[in-house]
Order: structure tokens, then sequence, then C-alpha cells
């Protein structure tokens, strides 16, 4: 039985959805999507990420959009940033929020920033610590949290103690990805219970990718267990981009559909967030058209 209560929902579109996007989108289209997506009344919107341009080219536009778009009094917006450059970028853009990654699988850690977690932890260090001296939350973004493109399962142990060294850090929010899209309603029973020791799931930010279309089952597991934040992409833009065979962020239409059947509310509008879906694809239309 699901209590009275609340769910979280964190749109990530604009940023996890647009990076993976091939089609160039304008700085003019990004802005409406975050507009539209602003009147939608979500807690937090993650607006982009300062990464280099070379790395994601799509994201290049990161301080113009956001000093661009339109925000609303009621949404927090974070960025996502790799170094203390991005961090840079993000401060001066104003970014309420700051999210940081690791992966809590050396392989893919390896292969997607060409560094070892502890590398990456390192490098995290000053960035998390600038960004608490400057009073702003920190978003941790854990990847592969049940299984790893090139190593396979990946222990809820291996999860726990990325999530320890990132609590360390000073990272205020703890978001686990399961960033192929792998895992199945049980695997959450087994990895919040390990995770308890250091996080109650209450605490928690779970990032699902809809891959193999269990996001929904393993969302509905998460809620029941007491899990009440959740990041979702509008219209289910998106994957990763160095991560092969991972597309589909779950979306956040299908999550407020979700929430809304367990009886539980989110406070975000689910209609205008169609709106804004529609108007990103309308132009994305438009820019696949005149290439
Ligand atoms: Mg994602």
């Amino acid at each position: 039985m699901i209590g009275q209560g609340t769910i979280r929902i964190s749109e990530v579109g604009p940023r996890d959805g647009l990076q993976n996007e091939p089609t160039a989108i304008s700085t003019a289209a990004k802005i409406a999507f975050l507009n539209a997506l602003s009147q939608a009344n979500f807690p937090e919107i993650e607006v982009t990420s300062f990464v280099r341009a070379d790395r994601v080219a799509q994201l290049a536009d990161a301080a113009a959009v956001m000093a661009g778009m339109t925000r609303a009094a009621g949404t927090v917006y974070s960025a996502l940033v790799p170094n203390e450059r991005g961090l840079d970028g993000a401060l001066a853009a104003g970014a309420q929020k700051i999210s940081v990654f690791v992966s809590a699988s050396e392989s893919f850690s390896q292969r997607n920033v060409n560094a070892s977690i502890q590398e990456c932890l390192d490098k995290l260090r000053p960035v998390v610590s600038r960004a608490r001296a400057a009073k702003l939350p920190v978003r941790g973004y854990v990847s592969c949290i049940v299984k790893c493109p090139y190593d396979g399962l990946v222990s809820a142990q291996q999860v726990r103690d990325v999530c320890e060294r990132l609590l360390e850090l000073g990272v205020t929010e703890l978001d686990l990805g399961d960033t192929i899209g792998a895992a199945v309603a049980q695997d959450m029973d087994r990895l919040l219970a390990v995770l308890a020791s250091i996080a109650a799931p209450k605490e928690i930010t779970l990032h699902l990718h809809n891959t193999s279309g269990r996001a929904l089952e393993v969302a509905q597991r998460a809620i029941e267990l007491g899990v009440v934040s959740f990041d979702s992409s509008a219209g289910g833009l998106g994957g990763c981009p160095f991560a092969p065979g991972s597309p589909g962020n779950v979306a956040t239409e299908d999550m407020l559909e979700l929430v809304a059947r367990l009886g539980l509310a989110t406070g975000v509008n689910a209609a205008q967030v169609r709106v804004a879906t529609a108007r990103l694809r309308h132009d994305m239309d438009n820019a696949r058209a005149q290439r």
C-alpha cells in the first residue's frame, strides 16, 4: 500500500535528451522548449551541460540558453558540469544547482571519460567544494547502477562505495542512473537494501531508461520501497551518447501517468509537458528538413 504523498519529477530532457540528439537544435528552439517546460511547474529542470563543445556539440550554447530562457519562480534550474571550468560557466550563467557524474563501473568510466572512478572523484572534489561554498546544492549522478555495457552486472556494493565517496565529497543528492535500462523491479529491492546504511530511499533520486521497456515497473517498485524522486525526459527524448545501445530516457509523460495511477501527486502539469514536447518535435522536424 502506497501512502499519500508527492513524487518529485526532475525534467532532464533539455540536457540529457538533447545531448543525444544528432540533429543540431537552434538556441532559440531550446529556449522555446525550456520556456514551455517552465510553465509545467517542475520542481527542477536540468537545463544544459557546461562541457567542451568538441565533446557534446549540441550543448555548446549552454550559456546562451541559460541567459535566454525565462525562469519560473518555483523551479530550480540546474546544470551538469564535468570539471572546474564547467563549474565556472554554470556559476556565471546563474545555475541554481550543479550536477556532477561518476560511474559505478570502472570500464564505463574509462570508456566514457577516459579516467578511472578514482580520477573522476579526485577531479570532482574541488568542483563540489566550490559549488557548496557558493551555497548551491549538488546532485551526484552515478551511472551503471545495475549493469554496465562493457562489464555486465554491477554489484549493489560497488554502487554503495561510489555513493559513499560522493557523499564524502559533499554532494547533497544521490542520483542513480540505470544507464542502459537493464534494471528489473527486483533490482530495486536489492540495491535500496544495500544503500540503506548510507542513504534512505527517500534521499535517493532514480534516473531510469526505458531501453528494455521496464522503466515504469522499476519506478513503481521503487516508489513502493519509498523512493520519491525521479528524473525523466519530456517525450522520452535522448539516452546516453557514450553508451552503445542505450537510447530511451523514461518519458516524463509516462512517469506522470504512472504516479497519477498510483494515486500520488507530482504537481506537474501533464498537458503543458505535452505542449513542450510537441513544440520541440516540431522544431526538430524543421531542423531535419532544413539539413
Ligand atoms: Mg539519461
